[in-house]
C-alpha cells in the first residue's frame, strides 16, 4: 500500500464555500478576505491579520513593514525551510544563522544572546515542525537589546507556548497554506499583529503600495502584488472552522507514531517541552549520533522504493550551495544543525492515516534500520 508523505483535508464546506465566490463576481478583495482575517486573527487571539499570497510573501513584508534592510543583522536558525531566511536577503539585510537546541530542534536563545551586535535588528524564531520556542527567553532577550521579533509561525498554526497562541508573540506572526500545512487554502500565508499601524503598512505592501485612503492608480511607496484571492480566502474561512478538528486528527496519528516507535533507541523523535502544546506539522525521525547521513539516504531510498513518501527535514539552509557560495557558509560552522539535518527525515504524515498505515511505516522504519 503506498502512503503519500502528506495529504490536505477538504470537506464539502470549503467546496461550498469556494462556489459562492465563484457565483458571487467577486474574485479578489472582497468580503470573503475580510472574513478569513477577521476569523484567523479570531482564532490565535490578534487583533488584525493581512491575507497574502504565501508564507514567503508574509515574512517579507514583516521585515519591510519593520524597515530592516541593508547594513541590519537578522538573526534566524539554519534548521528551517529555506524561506526564513532567503526573506531576510530579499530586504538586503544579513543572515545571522544560530544554533538550536538538540533535543527540541528549536532555536537555543542562549545563542540567539551571544550573536546580538550592535547592527542586529530582529529575532525570527522559527517553531520547528509545529513546537513554539521558548518565547518567554526569546521575548526576554529581545526587550533587553531592543530587538523586533519576527516569528516565523508557518509550521505552527493553532500551536501554544504556556497557553498563548504561537505568532501572538512577535511583533508579527506568520502563518502558511501551502497544502502541506494544517491547513490549506493551495497556496497562501498571512500576517497576524496587534499593531495597526504594521499592519497598515504590510495591506499597502501587499497591494502595490497602495495608501489606504488611494484611488486605485494612486500609489505611495513600492510594493508588490502579494494578495490573496477570494477562492484562496474561502478555502481559509471553511479551514480555520475546522482548525480544532484537524489539529486534533493530527495529534491522533502524532501520538500513533510515538507509541510505536517509543523504546526503539535507533530512532529519536523531537522532544516536547512540557509547557507547549504541539500543532504538529511533520512526523520527523532521527537516527542517532552513530549512523551517518549514508544511512539517511539509504533509508530514504528504501522506504521511498516501497511507495512510502519521506524527505530529508530539514536539509540545514547554511549548507543549501548559494548560501556557501555566496554568502560564506560552511560546513562545520553550525554542528548540532548539521548533526540533526544528516540525520532526519519526515514520515508520512497527515489526517487520513489510520493505524494500519502507521504500522506499516513504524515497521519498515525499524526493520530497515536495524539491517544497517
Ligand atoms: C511553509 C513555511 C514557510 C512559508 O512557505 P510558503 O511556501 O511560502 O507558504 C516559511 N517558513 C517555514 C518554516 C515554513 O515551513
Amino acid at each position: 500500500m503506498s502512503i503519500p508523505l502528506a495529504l490536505p483535508d477538504i470537506s464539502e464546506l470549503e467546496i461550498s464555500l469556494v462556489n459562492e465566490v465563484l457565483r458571487s463576481d467577486r474574485l479578489s478583495m472582497g468580503p470573503m478576505t475580510d472574513r478569513f482575517e477577521q476569523t484567523l486573527a479570531a482564532y490565535v487571539g490578534s487583533k488584525y491579520a493581512c491575507a497574502l499570497s504565501s508564507g514567503t510573501s508574509a515574512l517579507h513584508l514583516a521585515l519591510l513593514a519593520h524597515k530592516i534592510g541593508p547594513g541590519d543583522e537578522v538573526i534566524v536558525p539554519s534548521f528551517t525551510f529555506i524561506a526564513s531566511a532567503n526573506v531576510i536577503l530579499m530586504v538586503g539585510a544579513k543572515v545571522v544563522f544560530v544554533e538550536i537546541d538538540p533535543q527540541t530542534w528549536n532555536v537555543d536563545p542562549a545563542a540567539i544572546e551571544a550573536a546580538i551586535t550592535p547592527r542586529t535588528k530582529a529575532i525570527m524564531p522559527v517553531h520547528v515542525f509545529g513546537q513554539p520556542c521558548r518565547m518567554d527567553r526569546i521575548m526576554a532577550i529581545a526587550k533587553k537589546h531592543n530587538l523586533v521579533v519576527i516569528e516565523d509561525s508557518c509550521e505552527s498554526l493553532g500551536a501554544k507556548f504556556q497557553g498563548k497562541q504561537s505568532g501572538t508573540f512577535g511583533s508579527f506572526g506568520s502563518f502558511a497554506f501551502y497544502p502541506n500545512k494544517q491547513i490549506t487554502t493551495g497556496e497562501g500565508g498571512i500576517l497576524v499583529s496587534d499593531d495597526e499601524t504594521l499592519i497598515g503598512l504590510a495591506r499597502s505592501y501587499r497591494n502595490q503600495g497602495r495608501g489606504a485612503a488611494s484611488t486605485w492608480l494612486e500609489h505611495v511607496r513600492l510594493g508588490y502584488n502579494y494578495r490573496m484571492c477570494e477562492m484562496q480566502a474561502a478555502m481559509g474561512v471553511g479551514q480555520v472552522q475546522r482548525l480544532d478538528e484537524i489539529i486534533g486528527k493530527r495529534t491522533k496519528v502524532a501520538n500513533m507514531y510515538l507509541e510505536r516507535l517509543k523504546g526503539y533507541d535507533r530512532l529519536i523523535t523531537q522532544k516536547i517541552d512540557s509547557d507547549v502544546t504541539m500543532s504538529w506539522f511533520v512526523f520527523v525521525v532521527r537516527l542517532t549520533d552513530n549512523f551517518t547521513q549514508v544511512h539517511r539516504d539509504q533509508l530514504l531510498a528504501k522506504l521511498r522504493a516501497e511507495e512510502i513518501g519521506c524527505n530529508p527535514y530539514f536539509t540545514p539552509v547554511h549548507q543549501q550551495r548559494f548560501y556557501m557560495e555566496d554568502y560564506g557558509w560552511k560546513k562545520g560552522m553550525l554542528p548540532i544543525t548539521e548533526r540533526i539535518g544528516e540525520r532526519s527525515l519526515a514520515v508520512p504524515f497527515h489526517t487520513k492515516m489510520t493505524e494500519s498505515m502507521v504500522d506499516q511505516v513504524c515497521s519498515r522504519l525499524k526493520a530497515i534500520v536495524s539491517a544497517f
